[in-house]
């Protein structure tokens, strides 16, 4: 492959494309056809260096002095930009990190939304004036924002799970240095051109690319860096925390789950097996609430199982760029081992596979890393394909009897991101939500969201919520203002 044959993306750092200081170049892979298709800065710190001192110096001068309404006029602005760009992100997203093209023109659909959302709340961040218990003063707060926060995401949504840091980050007076994962940074690339072209100010919004270790660590470490949002594994999100810590510098983490999608033989059948599916295969399984614990009450796994290996065997896999294609191919060479590995390990553990198991070899399949839809039973709480997160299109089905064990069963994880229940007894749901530690229940349905509703972890499944007027609020520090109201000099010896 000749190098020089590739689109090359730049990074953006005070609204200028730029080449990484050290002049190297990664290479991008297009997961379906296993081949290199476009070159991405290999950025260090001396790039990170420069992003932040953009982000910086944006802060200090015209963002911080423009007002919250410019603020959100601006975010509105690249809304509509987003909204007319949405099928080019949509495609280059689609070609870079493999998911499927009916998602990815979805996700840019919705992203507009997110923008308009934080401009809306942008003008009406307030603070309060407190009726203090004492005379002679008077209190009030201020909501300031942090100054320039590091926006580090996944590759499995870059943009979406970029955005839902970016629009309440910029809403709430921050400014953006940038870091998407090097396996999908093109469509993140491309995206932050359109900062400059709805009137942002330079340095408002930086983005550098590389490698986690080489540009990543380097963004969360800088002295100044106010805070480090985060979407990743927990692993990886445990290091940033670490190294934030150092800092004492604010984090919020988006990480891992196991979530558990329970089924009560009262559940309305049909729905709760395609929301099961829906939990596990779309997106072949890379996203962080796949439902890849399918906890079914006895009385009806066998028939549930049946009618999940009915409608799961005949999925369409192949092309991701082809509308009708429903299982897409793994983003990452790595990633395909990791899922394959954690099958054989679940087999050697006394696990069945009811469905798929293997590596997708169908002609429509290409030379992309495809897993093919897989169902196990007889897992047992304790193997490791229950406990562990996969990331990939493998679902494991655990029996249950009662509904105390359901709950039992779905709190035993050290993650907590989401469950789903499945049952027409109100009452049932309602206890079972109550129940459930988890940052997200759906009943009767799975995998919806929105920009009006916070998300985020239990337990090692994060810190902090995106998405809601919560979001804001963790961009934000509050300052709290006392007046002398009385005119005389209190003691000085005795607190007042
Ligand atoms: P990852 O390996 O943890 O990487 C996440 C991000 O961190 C990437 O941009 C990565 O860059 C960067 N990074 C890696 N090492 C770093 C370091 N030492 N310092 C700073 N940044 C570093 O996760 P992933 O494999 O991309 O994504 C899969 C994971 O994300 C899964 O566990 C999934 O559940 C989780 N996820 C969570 C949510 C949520 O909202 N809760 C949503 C989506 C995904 P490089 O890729 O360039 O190394």
């Amino acid at each position: 492959m000749v190098q020089g044959d590739l689109p090359k993306y730049g990074l953006l750092i005070d609204n200028h494309c730029e080449e990484a200081v050290g002049g190297a170049w990664l290479e991008s892979i297009n997961p379906y056809t296993a081949q290199p298709w476009a070159l991405i800065p290999r950025g260090d710190e001396r790039d990170v260096a420069r992003a932040t001192a953009a982000a910086k110096q944006a802060f200090n001068g015209t963002w911080r002095s423009m007002p919250a309404s410019g603020r959100a006029a601006l975010l509105r602005r690249l809304a509509d930009l987003v909204e007319q760009h949405a099928e080019l992100l949509a495609e280059l997203e689609t070609r870079d990190n493999g998911k499927l093209i009916s998602e990815t023109r979805a996700q840019l659909r919705y992203i507009p939304q997110w923008f308009h959302f934080y401009a809306g709340l942008a003008d009406k961040i307030n603070g309060k004036v407190i009726p203090i218990d004492k005379p002679g003063v008077f209190n009030y707060t201020l909501h300031e924002p942090l100054g320039v926060i590091a926006v580090i995401p996944a590759w499995n949504s870059p943009l979406m799970l970029a955005v839902w840091k970016l629009a309440p980050a910029l809403a709430a007076g921050n400014t953006i240095v940038w870091k998407p994962s090097e396996h999908a940074s093109v469509s993140s690339l491309e995206f932050c051109k359109l900062f400059a072209q709805a009137g942002f100010p330079p340095g408002v919004v930086n983005i550098v690319t590389g490698y986690g270790n080489e540009a990543g660590e380097p963004l969360v470490t800088h002295p100044d860096v106010a805070m480090v949002a985060f979407t990743g594994g927990d692993q990886t999100g445990q290091r940033v925390y670490e190294l934030a810590a150092k800092g004492i510098k604010r984090v919020t983490l988006e990480l891992g789950g196991k979530s558990a999608n329970i089924v009560f033989a009262d559940a309305p059948l049909d729905d709760a097996v395609n929301g099961v599916i829906a939990g596990i295969f779309a997106a072949s399984g890379q996203t962080c609430i796949a439902g890849s614990r399918a906890l079914v009450q006895r009385s009806i796994h066998d028939e549930f199982v049946r009618r999940l290996v009915d409608i799961a065997s005949p999925a369409r896999m192949g092309d991701p760029a082809s509308p009708t294609t429903q299982i897409a191919p793994i983003t990452t060479q790595a990633q395909h081992r990791k899922i394959l590995d954690h099958i054989d390990f679940a087999r050697t553990e006394g696990a069945t596979i009811r469905l798929g198991g293997m590596p997708g070899r169908r002609a429509e399949c290409g030379a992309g890393w495809f897993v093919e839809p897989t169902i196990l039973t007889d897992v047992t709480p304790q193997m490791r394909i229950a406990r562990e997160e996969v990331f990939g299109p493998v679902l494991s089905i655990l029996p249950f009897d009662t509904d105390a064990q359901a709950i039992q069963l779905a709190n035993d994880s050290p993650y907590g991101l989401a469950a789903g229940v499945w049952t027409q007894n109100f009452g049932r749901a309602l206890l079972a939500a109550t129940e459930l530690q988890a940052g997200t229940v759906w009943v009767n349905t799975y995998r919806a969201s929105s920009y009006m509703a916070p998300f985020g972890g239990y337990k090692r499944s994060g810190i902090g919520r995106e998405g809601g007027t919560d979001a804001v609020y963790e961009f934000l520090q509050t300052k709290s203002i006392w007046f002398d109201t009385a005119g005389k000099t209190p003691n000085p010896f005795v607190m007042r």
